[in-house]
């Protein structure tokens, strides 16, 4: 069904001026105000009859096959459940993971990716309706989802707002299976999205909508390794690969009064990496160009998305020092004893973070003014940001302008 005029017999119109200038009205728009504006939505926005007779079909951008273009397409949003919060997407980021599952380059455990494929799943736009059990957000509200969508919420990790961790499982944004409406659920490159309140956060006042929606997973899975090995002033941090993870890694760990020291394969991030505080950022091609750092850092941090080997990196670890991985899934090549025990160095690896995490995560950067770079797209140019990504000729993440 439309949400916008009840109508079965179409989908949500394509983005208008009317749509773009509600969501970017501003945040904390009272949500009188956003149904002064938006009045064809006036039912979907009443908190005692939330989203009317879902599901509906709304516009989306997606491939049919691994090799196939992304093209607009229509995919379904179910009706909200008295937990659940509507939100109207301004803005999706493009994360690495989203170029894996929709180009189908995961094998197993992961499953197949289900086609059509709708990936997205750094998302930030305005609240348009919320369930009757919902007691953060109001219509009007900016809100953000990213990458975990539900969970059993009943195990010991997700009772202790590890959801993250859950020993069931979490549910991905998209092609992880839809239990409310069967098939494979859709991501955020989508006009709308319906997010259980718990995996959804609000957005503070005054931030950069589209420079946030990165932190909804790069920013999130570099910033919950650094508090749980707890990163602090004066400490040595490297990060390995200077991509949509990397920079912001390399934000937060100077915001935390880190010496921080880039390691990219890339010479034209040199300058960059410095802009945003690090102390050095060193062109690393070449194992051998590590061994200068041996015994140099309390944390070490890789968000490449490939696997490197990882001898050479543990080498360059103090005492106790930490190498965790959070930008691949592969097999963790060359682990060596030998590299581990000279200085009972650990490795280790990461997954974004639990949800009140998250939220504490975002309100930090926004007393910071912390946000990603960014480059603003159309959903037409999906195709050729996926490819910039694979290139590294990102600075540093693409976002997909949905408003
Ligand atoms: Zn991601
Ligand atoms: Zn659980």
């Amino acid at each position: 069904m439309c949400g916008n005029c009840n109508d079965n017999s179409h989908t949500d119109a394509p983005a208008s001026p009317t749509r773009r200038r509600a969501l970017l009205a501003g945040a904390g728009l009272a949500a009188a105000a956003s149904l002064a504006v938006m009045p064809g939505q006036a039912q979907a926005q009443e908190p005692s009859s939330p989203a009317g007779n879902g599901p509906w079909r709304v516009r989306a951008y997606g491939n049919q096959r691994a090799d196939g273009p992304f093209g607009p397409l229509e995919i379904p949003r179910r009706a909200l459940r008295p937990n659940d919060v509507l939100i109207d997407i301004m803005y999706c980021a493009i994360c690495h993971s989203d170029i894996h599952i929709a180009r189908q380059e995961w094998g197993p455990p992961y499953p197949a990716t289900n086609f059509p494929c709708v990936p997205g799943h750094e998302i930030i736009g305005r609240v348009t309706a919320v369930g009757s059990e919902v007691t953060r957000f109001r219509p009007g509200d900016i809100a953000g989802a990213g990458a975990m969508i539900d969970s059993c919420g009943e195990c010991e990790n997700c009772v202790n707002d590890l959801e993250q961790y859950c020993v069931k499982g979490w549910t991905l944004n998209f092609n992880t299976p839809d239990k409310f409406l069967g098939g494979y659920n859709y991501g955020g490159f989508s006009q709308r999205v319906v997010v259980p309140e718990r995996f959804t956060v609000r957005i503070p006042p005054g931030m950069n909508l589209a420079a946030a929606a990165p932190l909804m997973c790069a920013g999130i899975t570099t910033f919950s390794p650094m508090q749980h090995w707890a990163v602090k002033v004066g400490q040595r941090v490297g990060v390995i690969g200077m991509g949509g993870l990397g920079h912001l890694a390399v934000k937060l760990a100077v915001a935390r009064g880190a010496h921080v020291t880039v390691f990219t394969s890339t010479p034209a991030k040199v300058a960059d990496a410095k802009k945003m505080g690090a102390r050095e950022a060193v062109v690393w091609t070449k194992p051998d160009a590590l061994k200068a750092y041996a015994n140099s850092f309390d944390f070490l941090i890789s968000t490449v998305p490939t696997s490197v080997p990882t001898h050479p990196i543990t080498g360059m670890l103090k005492l106790d020092g930490t190498y965790v991985i959070v930008g691949a899934r592969e097999p963790i090549e060359d682990v060596r004893g030998s590299g581990l025990w000279l200085q009972r160095r650990q490795v280790s690896a990461s997954l974004m973070g639990g949800m009140a995490e998250t939220q504490e995560f975002i309100d930090y950067c926004a007393r910071r003014n912390i946000v990603a770079d960014i480059e603003l797209i159309k959903p037409d140019q999906i195709d050729r940001a996926f490819e910039r990504i694979k290139t590294k000729d990102a600075r540093y993440r693409f976002v997909v302008d949905l408003t």
